[in-house]
């Protein structure tokens, strides 16, 4: 059996949930279909959870989540009656009450509770859709088989019991059926719901092919494959037909957008391939990554946005010692902070991570008695894995930068960029 995952663009209007069915038809065999929500919804989606948490009217903005869905519904199925719309109406009146009521309870736990609804949403309409294509299609909720803790927003996995539940319920299931499913979800032995970052439904197309075990899971993209830079950034680009699971991680944990960072781990453990492939291509081979030898690559460009570099110096004018670095880490950890790159030197520490205006505020206040912390926001972090001279050059012009940095195989440089045209 195989897992295909196809992302919010893929689903983003009535064409493509159809162009969907049109890629299925094309596959015969048991199939398991991991779907993220629809479009931009789970950006709208915070925005709402924004205003209600701030006792704004949230009440206009969940209205065009709920138009934008029922709209889409209304151009794909052409009974006005079919349960379908019935379900949207009931998903949409229980999260505006549970907003409406907001719980005491964490802002992250809010948050997987309503920011969850739009892959719950999208899986309906897409099963309900594929059964009224005749497709043998079921609809399942993932949260019953992916088992998490409570880390909200950022759940982590439960392997054994996963594992265990999911062979129990949906092993079955795929003896006749295409079974349609919710990524980025999961679910506590509570019964609450969790997410698993953003991003996170590769993962959790990486879960279910590990746990079953699946021969193969494809992530369905609106581009070729994968390629060596961002297209929304880079004039040229090159795709690469195979690449392996070592380059993958680690292009993925400098931030190539392509595919979650912890997509790649199950599947090497298991020597599951994976393919990368165009939803509006199907028939092109897109990319392989697996346990492919190959040479050097050619450079990789990887871009960060949004990221921030902060300066840590000891007040007392002593040096950066080993005791000072543990505190900040401490601290750093505490706040679930991502570091993307450091330096040190002799009486300053320098971490770039993602900016989040609470959090800085956050470490500030619990760092300013013993060090200076400074900081610049509105920053780029540019990896180049695999780089060559000419394409550090190509990168550095016309940047303004703050700091860099290179091993062996990767240059990275945390600049400031004027806006300026595609490279
Ligand atoms: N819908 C979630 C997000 O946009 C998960 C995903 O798309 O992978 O982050
Ligand atoms: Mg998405």
């Amino acid at each position: 059996m195989k897992v295909f995952k196809f992302g919010g663009a893929s689903v983003k209007d009535p064409d493509a949930v159809r162009n969907v069915a049109a890629i299925l038809e094309q596959n015969s065999g048991p199939l398991l279909i991991v779907v993220s929500a629809m479009g931009k919804t789970t950006n709208a989606l915070e925005e709402v959870l924004r205003q209600a948490q701030h006792q704004l009217s949230f009440k206009a903005a969940l209205q065009a989540v709920e138009d934008y869905h029922q709209q889409l519904a209304t151009v794909l199925f052409s009974d006005s009656v079919h349960p379908v719309f019935a379900e949207l109406t009931a998903q949409f009146s229980a999260l505006r009450h549970y907003l409406g009521y907001l719980p005491a309870a964490n802002p992250d736990e809010q948050y997987d509770q309503v920011v969850s609804q739009g892959e719950i949403i999208s899986s309906l309409i897409l099963y309900h859709y594929l059964a009224a294509q005749n497709f043998p299609a079921t609809w399942l909720d993932c949260r019953e088989c992916i088992c998490t803790d409570n880390t909200w927003r950022e759940a982590r996995i439960d392997w054994p019991q996963t594992q265990q539940l999911i062979k129990a319920k949906v092993t079955p299931l795929l003896r006749n059926k295409i079974v349609v499913t919710q990524g980025f979800l999961g679910g506590t032995s509570e019964n609450r719901t969790t997410t698993l970052g953003r991003e996170g439904s590769d993962f959790s197309g990486a879960i279910f092919a590990y746990c079953l075990p699946a021969e193969s899971l494809t992530i369905w993209k609106d581009v070729a494959g994968f390629l060596n830079a961002d297209p929304k950034y880079f004039r040229h680009t090159h795709k690469y037909d195979e690449i392996s699971y070592q380059e993958t991680v680690e292009m993925a944990y400098y931030g190539a957008s392509v595919i979650h960072p912890k997509t790649i781990k199950p599947l090497a453990n298991c020597h599951i391939p994976l393919y990368v492939k165009s939803f509006l291509q199907p028939h092109e081979p897109g990319t392989v990554i697996s346990e492919a030898k190959h040479g050097k690559l050619i450079p990789a460009f990887i871009r960060k946005d949004n990221q921030c570099l902060i300066s840590f110096s000891v007040r007392d004018f002593t040096f950066v010692s080993e005791k000072n670095l543990s505190v900040i880490f401490q601290v750093l950890a505490e706040l679930r902070f991502k570091i993307n790159l450091m330096q040190n030197s002799a009486i300053s520490f320098s971490v770039c991570t993602d900016y989040d205006a609470g959090r800085l505020q956050a470490l500030k206040e619990q760092l300013q008695e013993i060090f200076l912390v400074q900081y610049n926001a509105g920053l780029l972090l540019y990896t180049i894995k695999n780089y060559t001279e000419e394409s550090i050059n190509f990168l550095t012009s016309e940047k303004e930068i703050l700091l860099e940095q290179r091993t062996r195989a990767t240059f990275q440089l945390v600049c400031r960029e004027k806006e300026q045209e595609k490279q």
